[in-house]
């Protein structure tokens, strides 16, 4: 696989469900892949990164910015409050907001440098207790609370249970989004993309069908 084969594929899947592709955005997520295949992907004109560390994050991307225009950074992983301002000065968006605390500490960052990357808010729809993302049940108070803040909410993001059928869980955090009035869904991985733009996907998070298998070891 590739970054073109991966295009292909959003393509061929927005068509099958009646979408304009340029509804979809691919971030490739480079967490953990060596830094030649992501330079690779920089080279080949790609800009959209996804990452789910800060520290990692602020190892690699600050060299690549003085090296390429137009980076737009994606946090998708879980945020500690303590490290809310250094991800809200490396990254253009965060995907993670999943608590009051965190929505209230963003907005006094946010107030005091006059800069707010754009929120997702998390939803936990598997309810797994080892998974980051608010409650389903809390998911409408807590986007009536980043609007109350004034922060920049573009929409749900979603991590299905592995065991679980991805099209059931997409469908609810489409849902929980339309009675919220929101339009960004950040939903969709390696092995389930074209099933979450069957269901509306804006955002897909593609790693190891772009780059190949992170190696952990
Ligand atoms: C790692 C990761 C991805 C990409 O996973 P792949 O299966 O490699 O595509 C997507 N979303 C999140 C939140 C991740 O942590």
């Amino acid at each position: 696989m590739s970054l073109s084969d991966i295009k292909t594929r959003i393509e061929a899947a927005a068509a099958r469900h009646g979408r304009d592709p340029a509804d979809i955005t691919l971030i490739a997520v480079s967490k953990v892949q060596p830094l030649d295949r992501v330079e690779a992907a920089l080279e080949a004109g790609h800009r959209i990164f996804g990452e789910n560390r800060v520290q990692e994050a602020q190892g690699k991307w600050p060299g690549f910015r003085e090296r390429f225009d137009g980076i737009e950074l994606h946090l998708i992983g879980p945020l500690q409050t303590n490290k809310a301002r250094a991800a809200m000065d490396l990254f253009d968006v965060i995907h993670t907001v999943d608590r009051v605390k965190l929505a209230h500490t963003i907005a006094r960052i946010a107030e005091e440098t006059g800069h707010c990357p754009d929120i997702f808010v998390q939803v936990n729809t598997g309810d797994e207790s080892q998974k980051a993302g608010c409650s389903i049940d809390e998911a409408d108070a807590l986007v009536a609370e980043c609007r109350a803040l004034g922060l920049p909410l573009k929409g749900l993001m979603c991590i299905p249970p592995v065991d679980e059928a991805p099209s059931l869980h997409f469908a609810l955090l489409a849902k929980i989004a339309g009675r919220n009035g929101l339009t960004g869904l950040s939903m969709g991985m390696s092995g389930d993309f074209e099933e979450a733009i069957a269901q509306g996907a804006t955002h897909v998070r593609v790693g190891s069908a772009i780059f190949g298998a992170r190696d952990y070891g």
